[in-house]
């Protein structure tokens, strides 16, 4: 995840790199440093040194603190855009300065008591009654005080610029705030001992160094502040992979400082930024309300101090970049899915068709569309059940056109064809439609007629049947004579089967056509021997 988060930097480096020629000419920017150069600050000199500010558009001139200088005071009138700042920038915004906080680089403050070595100076109440000297906004060593008991009354403001280390080397001061990373050094290398008092043992344990803005900036240049402070990360997070190269960095913009001296700092602040744990930069509101609740019980903060605005947002544009991001990847999903989703519904709709195409053929004439021999025996069957249950009369004709081949001869097959659909259609134009027509051969027609009251109705539809055949059919003109032999079984008296219906229905059309055709003869009758 923190791999995931300090990428981001570099991504928007990289996009930098490739948007640079779009880009106008490098913004120019002041960063103004807390104090005078140091390894605090190596992350900016890193952002300058190695050209993460130029390739983000800027052209930005990191100031360290002049004598006499507030570096809050110089970010809040304009004189610089930027600044490096402790959480004391709390107070500078209840002072009614528009202080934002744009990336807390030290996890844990490096602000500590420094008192020296003796015997018995491990215990912080050894400086009970003793002068202390802190510097403006210590607030959260004010608390660790308070918490300890520590009588205030002898605690002093240091006056910007006194030499604290010779405060407490000379015994004006038993006790003196400073940084980790720095008096604890100028102490040792003037042989004394230091005693380090950190107000984290007592879990006070708030931001250190932040980078900070107005919120004028903010809202004048939206992209501008982006820009500054992820090239600023990205000259952190190179700082802490690269602990050598950045000693020499922070040596050019301190050459008075030895390299040993910045060694020290870097081992001090670096495990501050816990960049081991969150990812550069990162600052939680949550952890913002508790540094201001520590400097609420200091008296630094009114009790309705509100932080709202204070938490830098990555600005609106970057944020509806991220929305619009969002959008066309959703947009394009969308589409994409709707068409595999459509393409599938195509085929899937093919498929179909010719499923239901073939379950079609698989059951009906092509020539006619009617129900073929397997499609009509199913049907029958059902009949029979259904009559065996209602104990209904059903009746099965079997329809054979006369003297067909010679149609066929005389007319051509296709004329056969036209005389077999027209006279599909005359028998359709005779029955219900809950009565079945099929096709079960050349030119061999079965109707299967429901719920009959008795072999008479079967009778009534057979003649109309043959009637209509016996109009002719007419193909290209030429009237075509055409007759047919009509035989019927009955259900349950002639036979209680498909297969006995079938049989009886057949012999009883074979009868007509003995008997000359152009008849029709009822089974019963068949065997009784009686024409109709
Ligand atoms: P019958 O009076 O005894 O029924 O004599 P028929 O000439 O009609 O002879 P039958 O019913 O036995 O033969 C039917 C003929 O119908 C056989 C075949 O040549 C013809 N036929 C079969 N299927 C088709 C078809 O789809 N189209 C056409 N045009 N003719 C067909
Ligand atoms: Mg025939």
């Amino acid at each position: 995840m923190r791999r995931i988060f300090s990428s981001f930097p570099s991504i928007f480096i990289a996009f930098l790199v490739l948007t640079a020629p779009l880009a106008n000419a490098a913004d120019k920017v002041v960063l103004q440093l807390k104090w005078t150069h140091a390894y605090q600050f190596a992350g900016y000199y890193a952002a300058k040194e190695l050209g993460y500010y130029d390739i983000a558009g800027l052209d930005v001139k990191i100031k360290p603190l002049s004598p006499g200088e507030d570096p809050l005071q110089e970010v809040v009138s304009g004189r610089a855009n930027y600044g490096s700042g402790t959480s004391g920038i709390l107070v500078a915004r209840q002072e009614g300065a528009p202080v934002v906080a744009l990336a807390a680089i030290y996890q844990h403050s490096p602000y500590v008591l420094i008192a020296k070595k003796s015997p018995g100076s491990e215990d912080i109440h050894s400086l009970d009654g003793k002068p202390i000297l802190l510097r403006r906004l210590s607030d959260e060593l004010l608390v660790y005080l308070r918490r300890q008991n520590i009588t205030l009354s002898k605690v002093a403001s240091s006056v910007p610029g006194m030499d604290t280390v010779e405060q407490l080397t000379s015994g004006k001061a038993a006790a003196i705030s400073g940084y980790i990373s720095n008096e604890p050094y100028l102490l040792a290398a003037a042989g004394i001992p230091a005693q380090i008092y950190s107000p984290r043992s007592i879990g006070i344990d708030i931001y250190g160094d932040n980078l900070f803005t107005t919120s004028e900036e903010i809202n004048k240049h939206p992209e501008r502040t982006e820009r500054f402070r992820l090239a600023s990360l990205q000259g952190w997070e190179y700082v802490l992979n690269h602990p050598d190269e950045a000693v020499a960095l922070v040596q050019k913009y301190a050459p008075q400082e030895s390299a040993a001296k910045i060694q020290f700092e870097r081992d001090k602040l670096q495990p501050l930024i816990r960049s081991d744990l969150v990812p550069v930069g990162f600052m939680n509101e949550a952890r913002w309300q508790r540094t201001v609740e520590i400097f609420q019980e200091a008296g630094g903060l009114k009790s309705d101090f509100s932080l709202k605005g204070f938490v830098y947002n990555a600005n609106p544009k970057q944020d509806l970049a991220w929305i619009y991001g969002a959008l066309f990847i959703a947009v394009a999903t969308l589409l994409a899915v709707s068409t595999v989703v459509y393409y599938i519904w195509r085929l899937n709709k093919r498929l179909t068709v010719s499923l239901t195409q073939v379950q079609h053929l698989a059951y009906h004439d092509n020539l006619t569309g009617l129900p073929n021999r397997n499609l009509f025996v199913d049907r029958l069957q059902r009949a029979i059940l259904k009559a065996r249950r209602e104990k209904s009369v059903l009746a099965l004709l079997f329809i054979d056109i006369d003297r067909f081949k010679s149609i066929n001869d005389q007319f051509g097959h296709s004329a056969g064809d036209e005389v077999l659909k027209a006279c599909c259609n005359r028998m359709m134009a005779c029955i219900r439609d809950s009565d079945s027509l099929g096709r079960i051969g050349g030119d061999e027609f079965v109707l299967l007629l429901e719920d009959l009251h008795s072999s008479q109705d079967a009778l009534e539809i057979a003649k109309k049947i043959k009637s209509a055949i016996e109009i002719g059919v007419t193909v290209s003109g030429e009237l075509i004579h055409t007759t047919a032999s009509i035989g019927i079984a009955l259900y349950p008296s002639d036979s209680d089967s498909e297969e006995g219906l079938f049989k009886r229905a057949d012999s009883a059309m074979y009868k007509s056509k003995q008997s000359g055709r152009n008849a029709i003869y009822l089974y019963s009758d068949v065997v009784a021997q009686e024409k109709i």
